[in-house]
């Protein structure tokens, strides 16, 4: 990990206005940033106590969606996202294991690190690790006590709820409805009221602890974010994101503890990505249908149908997650390489068509206004897949000229810097994390589908095409035999 942020420079376009839904606001609103072409980002990242889920991964995807999205338009970037490396279960995880939650938390970190690579997720201007900041959280905890906002009890110190009449302003939850005696935290600590949550935990027999000037203890959660986001985005950030489980009451805390602390507005755009679903449940460890990437991988499915799936539904609707929908975007992918790949190897004759040229012109803006649009990634795809379908239909019918091929390239290049699956990767990145590369079995009609498709791409003499969905179909075991009549049969190895 780098000691100091640095901003990323974005490449500049000329697009539509990009708008956000604001949770704070609950519209959708033009995204200005507080200082002109400069994005300062905070990301919740996980907890490392396990391997993350794909549940997990769908806010990080969404996050890369962004990201990559505010660069293509030019913004520079500073992104901070925080790993948290101390909490109960980490704390109990790496006793039980009997090594020190340094080195318990090391082995999520780096698993975590690589699977972010195999999802292609760019890496965050700045990863801020907890335990290295505990003097940044006292500092700001003795600035809240400073401020009336905290008391004491039990060595632990709380933040009073009372004292920030804000609160709920983010979640719109009702304070005044709160019971006493719910349970609103993780924490299990005495506090004087049961909104109040716990800013620094006194320490418990046997347990991992620091020393500092507000005592021996550890920091709770909400602020470790607040504490971080603060030292490296400046009292006020443009964005602040997440999945919508932490609005309440994660970011509520954030901004109770920032807040309070500053006396400034701590995010101008919160942005929150929806559930990820399993046969329409939630997907979450307590649930029981939990599945890692490295599941995922194992049984066969490829790192690019998972971005893909992923970043396909747009963020804030719940997306359905199910083996079936995963083969959907492994298809949807091939169609999107077999026509990159068709773009650059076949031989068109000379010329441009001018009417290609509209059509390419047409895409690109459709794609820009779909992503401007609150991120609406199903527009900016259906906007490629028009594209697409419409070049293959000219290019069957002889009328795409050999000078569309960079106009269209250039088409697909815009599209794979936010998307990112083009690359035809996934074995190399599955044998990174040690996988083996099984590909999924495919059903008889998707294997008579390539079929049909191979013998189209033979009959316009299109051989690199022919030999690539050859390839494909071996991969998944498919055994090809042409007969001397032109027609072909088929096997599973
Ligand atoms: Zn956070």
């Amino acid at each position: 990990m780098s000691t100091q942020p640095t901003l990323s420079d974005g490449a500049s376009t000329s697009a539509a206005a990009i708008r956000f839904h604001n949770t704070m606001s609950g519209e959708t609103e033009p995204f200005v940033p507080l200082t002109p072409g400069e994005v300062r980002v905070y990301t919740c990242g996980p907890t490392v106590y396990d391997f993350a889920h794909v549940g997990n991964f769908r806010t990080f995807v969404f996050q890369d969606i962004l990201r990559r999205y505010l660069k293509s338009r030019g913004f520079r970037l500073l992104q901070v996202m925080n790993l948290t490396d101390v909490d109960d279960r980490i704390i109990q995880k790496a006793a039980a294991a009997g090594v020190s939650i340094r080195e318990y938390t090391d082995k999520y970190i780096q698993a975590f690190l690589d699977d972010r690579a195999a999802l292609n997720l760019e890496p965050p201007e700045f990863i801020a690790r907890a335990t290295e900041h505990i003097d940044d959280m006292v500092q700001l905890i003795q600035r809240l006590t400073d401020r009336g906002y905290t008391y004491t009890s039990e060595g632990s110190t709380y933040y009073r709820i009372a004292k920030f009449p804000d609160y709920g302003k983010l979640s719109k939850i009702d304070v005044a409805g709160m019971q006493t005696g719910a349970r609103v935290d993780m924490d299990r600590y005495d506090k004087d009221n049961a909104r109040d949550f716990a800013l620094w935990k006194a320490p418990k027999p046997g347990e991992h602890s620091w020393e500092t000037a507000i005592g021996p203890g550890r920091p709770g959660w909400h602020i470790e974010c607040a504490a971080m986001a603060l030292k490296y985005l400046g009292d006020t950030l443009d964005i602040h994101s997440g999945g919508v489980d932490l609005t309440f009451p994660h970011h509520e805390n954030e901004i109770a503890e920032s807040e309070a602390a500053t006396g400034r507005k701590f995010a101008r755009y919160w942005l929150h990505a929806e559930h990820l679903l399993v046969d329409h449940e939630k997907m979450s460890k307590s649930v029981g249908n939990f599945a890692t990437l490295r599941e995922l991988f194992a049984r066969g499915h490829k790192p690019s149908s998972v971005r893909f799936l992923l970043a396909s539904v747009p963020y804030r609707r719940q997306l359905n997650f199910t083996p079936e929908s995963l083969q959907g975007a492994a298809g949807s992918v091939e169609r999107l390489r077999n026509f990159a790949s068709r773009l650059r190897s076949e031989k068109f004759p000379e010329g441009a068509s001018e009417a290609m040229a509209e059509r390419a012109a047409t895409a690109r803006r459709e794609f820009d206004a779909g992503l401007a649009d609150d991120l609406n990634t199903a527009q900016a795809l259906a906007a490629i897949f028009d594209l697409v379908r419409e070049a293959n239909i000219a290019m069957d019918r002889g009328e795409f000229r050999q000078s569309d091929v960079a106009v269209v390239l250039e088409v697909m290049e815009m599209f794979d810097a936010i998307f990112a699956v083009l690359s035809d990767d996934d074995a190399a990145k599955l044998k990174t994390l040690g996988i083996s590369s099984a590909s999924p079995a495919l059903s008889d009609a998707e294997v008579e589908a390539l079929i049909a498709e191979r013998q189209a791409a033979r009959k316009r003499r299109d051989f690199a095409a022919s030999d690539r969905i050859r390839d494909q179909l071996a991969e998944h075991g498919i055994i090809l035999e042409d007969s001397r009549d032109g027609t072909v049969r088929w096997k599973r190895k």
